[in-house]
């Protein structure tokens, strides 16, 4: 179907891009978007159904962005698009509480052991932030530890060696970041478990890393960090945007067996809507105002569009839901993974329940310094734009997982495995 059904003129991605680039910086509204890893021009999406997005030149892609993760049943999946319908023309945000907070409230808390309050957001980035705040609330402490390739979100004191965005433009951190901000913030390598001193309010963790590709943690790992943080008193955070609600109903909490003292989440939670949520156990959120003296809120937050599209979700996620997804990751794997080596294509396939990851070179990548040095190859752009010349759109940098959806069938898959396949052999010419 074309997109420009309407009477408007089909616009070009160039000319759209031109005039973008004049009023946006960089022509978007997310750095990762504009292409500056990979080169060429961004494709304008006009609409998106299930696994498919199409621009405004009316060709189609297989889409594995997948908004980075906040679509778990594919794009407008028509119980969303009736939940989100119902909702707008209830009212679209009152500044008071509603009925659909508590329930998905009650419904995460379900489902997430450990975790028994919730405060939402309306993006990944306060939900970290807030998090850090109540850490440092709660323990009277200042320091924050993260680890080098993870990504938080973009607030100051979170924005050191971070992952995704960061990575692909080669930044350390942030130009507008005083020192002052980032003084408490002391990064180390991901899979090695740090000495933590007992200043340390809060270990901020990505329990599986999606930010700097797909980097599992090692067996052990965040048991460890558990242990560490409980020896000087420390808070252990999960920020699952990425795996809560993803990686299974009770995100890496339950895959990993590990409990952490704070969460955040994002993308999924939203079902496609901006939102973020942080939580903890009643004793700790006890801290977040109007309880007590921690100051967190906003005009949006809990926003009745986004409860209701996040809902609409989640209440089809059953676990064989999950394990339908987790199988379709497995098959592109499994897929890629041959693809590759028979075209005598070095590459490394992880895949960690329904997330996937791609990484050139011959070694496994255990963390940030790996990720670079498989980055540098600079097979990536070409695989991308391979692909993308094929109607399959990855991430526009080497940095991000790869999200295949509960739309994606078998035959999508089959097809992204024999252009990698193609594209693969080209590589090496
Ligand atoms: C995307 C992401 C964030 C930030 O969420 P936004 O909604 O983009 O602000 C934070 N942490 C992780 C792990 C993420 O992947």
């Amino acid at each position: 179907m074309n997109s420009s059904s309407s009477s408007e003129p089909t616009l070009s991605n160039a000319d759209l891009f031109e005039r973008a680039c004049q009023v946006l910086p960089g022509g978007v509204n997310s750095p990762v978007r504009a292409f500056l890893s990979v080169g060429g021009t961004p494709y304008f999406v006009a609409r998106a159904e299930g696994a498919h997005v199409w621009d405004e030149e009316g060709t189609q892609y297989l889409d594995y962005v997948q908004s980075y993760g906040a679509s778990l049943l594919g794009h407008a999946d028509p119980t969303v698009v009736a939940a989100i319908t119902d909702a707008a023309a209830r009212g679209t945000t009152y500044g008071a509480p509603t009925r659909a907070e508590v329930e998905l409230a009650e419904l995460m808390t379900s489902w997430v052991p450990g975790l028994e309050m919730i405060r939402m957001t309306s993006s990944g980035t306060e939900a970290t932030m807030s998090a850090i705040r109540v850490a440092r609330g709660a323990t009277g402490r200042s320091k924050v530890v993260k680890f080098a390739g993870c990504y938080h979100g973009h607030a100051d004191s979170l924005l050191a060696a971070g992952g995704s965005g960061i990575a692909n433009q080669g930044l350390v951190g942030s130009a507008g970041v005083p020192p002052s901000a980032v003084a408490d913030t002391v990064v180390v390598p991901y899979n090695v478990v740090p000495t933590l001193d007992d200043d340390v309010a809060v270990l901020a963790v990505e329990p599986v890393a999606a930010n700097m590709g797909l980097v599992e943690p090692e067996p052990g790992f965040l048991a460890a960090l558990r242990a560490e943080c409980d020896r000087v008193g420390a808070l252990l955070f999960f920020d699952e945007v990425i795996t809560g609600f993803r990686l299974g109903r009770g995100g890496a909490t339950v895959w990993s067996d590990v409990t952490p003292d704070l969460w955040a989440f994002g993308k999924v939670v939203g079902g496609g809507l901006p939102v973020g949520a942080f939580g903890a156990s009643r004793d700790i959120m006890a801290n977040v105002a109007p309880l007590g003296p921690v100051y967190q809120g906003g005009t949006l937050s809990g926003n009745p569009l986004a409860t209701a599209a996040g809902l609409a979700v989640l209440r089809q996620m059953t676990d064989d839901r999950y394990l339908e997804l987790t199988e379709r990751a497995a098959r592109l794997a499994v897929g890629l993974r041959t693809a590759l080596a028979d075209a005598g294509v070095e590459a490394q396939v992880p895949q960690v329940g329904p997330l996937l990851g791609l990484f050139f070179g011959a070694d496994a990548v255990r963390n940030y310094d790996d990720a670079k040095v498989s980055a540098a190859l600079g097979l990536y752009p070409r695989f991308f734009h391979g692909m993308l010349s094929r109607g399959i759109a990855l991430a526009p940098g080497p940095y991000e997982a790869l999200f295949p959806s509960l739309s994606h069938s078998d035959g999508d898959i089959d097809r992204t495995i024999e252009a990698a396949s193609e594209v693969a052999r080209s590589l090496l010419n």
